[in-house]
């Protein structure tokens, strides 16, 4: 059985890219076929897997808009159990077309219908923003990881953010769930960091993981070698964090504990 999870979160710069490059590649490397999404124009999934968007012959934007095979547009890594389906700039200006598309809500389910069994496991970058994309994005997949970093405001936006769930359960994908909450950029050295911590279990009762991930420099610089912190830096804070959210994710998936 595969699994489709959306890496989602209407504010910019919580992690979600940075959580959806590393929990994936650990995931991979824990020997979990996987396929990452990028469907945010800015690929900064894409790049921090290495691959430049700017010279890639197919994306999730043919996908999409021309109804090109989901197939073509697979790209795989020399990363252990990754694929990659890449983003493109011209994704930004796909908002619009599809608002005039046939089923226009339903396009990525669909695309993704032909591969899905294929895979353990798929990650969707999403972007920040709530239109067309993030629908397709929210009606494809059957849960949504949610990072929130752990800084002032944290909660901030997290009800609309849940609301928007609720809707798209309602009325577009009924089975959508919670994955997960990922904290990120925790600083145990700060009391803020620690209050965050506790603040956001409240709100979201058992669907935080265990695993924080630390504040890390290494997990920065990654992206600009474009590899995933566990091949870039294998032992640093970072890697060990993302090897062990991936240790408990699947845990949870499989009901070990
Ligand atoms: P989003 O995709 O939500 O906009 P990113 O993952 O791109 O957020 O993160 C925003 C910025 O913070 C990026 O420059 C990223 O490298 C950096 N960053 C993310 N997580 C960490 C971390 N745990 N430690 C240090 N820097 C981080
Ligand atoms: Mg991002």
């Amino acid at each position: 059985m595969s699994k489709v999870i959306a890496v989602f979160n209407q504010k910019g710069g919580v992690g979600k890219t940075t959580t959806n490059v590393n929990l994936s590649a650990s995931i991979g490397k824990m020997g979990k076929k996987t396929l990452v999404l990028d469907l945010d124009p800015q690929g900064n999934t894409t790049s921090g897997y290495g691959i430049d968007k700017n010279t890639v012959e197919s994306t999730i934007y043919e996908v999409i808009l021309d109804n090109l095979s989901i197939r073509e547009a697979i790209i795989s890594t020399e990363f252990e159990n990754i694929d990659i389906i890449p983003s493109a700039t011209e994704l930004a200006g796909a908002e619009i077309e599809l608002t005039s598309m046939k089923d226009r809500e339903y396009i990525l389910k669909n695309a993704l219908a032909e591969i899905r069994n294929e895979y353990d496991y798929i990650f969707i970058d999403c972007p920040p923003s709530l239109g067309m994309l993030t629908i397709n994005c929210l009606t494809a997949v059957d849960s949504v990881l949610i990072p929130i970093q752990c800084e002032y405001y944290a909660l901030e936006g997290v009800s609309q953010l849940m609301e928007t769930i609720k809707l798209v359960k309602s009325r577009l994908n009924p089975k959508i769930d919670i994955q997960g909450v990922v904290l990120s950029m925790f600083d145990g050295r700060a009391n803020l960091s620690i209050q965050v911590v506790e603040e956001v279990k409240k709100y979201f009762k058992g669907s935080v993981y265990t695993t924080l991930i630390p504040r890390n420099v290494r997990l920065a610089e990654a992206p600009s070698h474009g590899k995933p912190v566990i091949y870039y830096d294998t032992r640093c804070k970072g890697s060990v964090a993302y090897l062990e959210l991936a240790e408990e994710f699947i845990d949870l998936e499989e009901d070990v504990i």
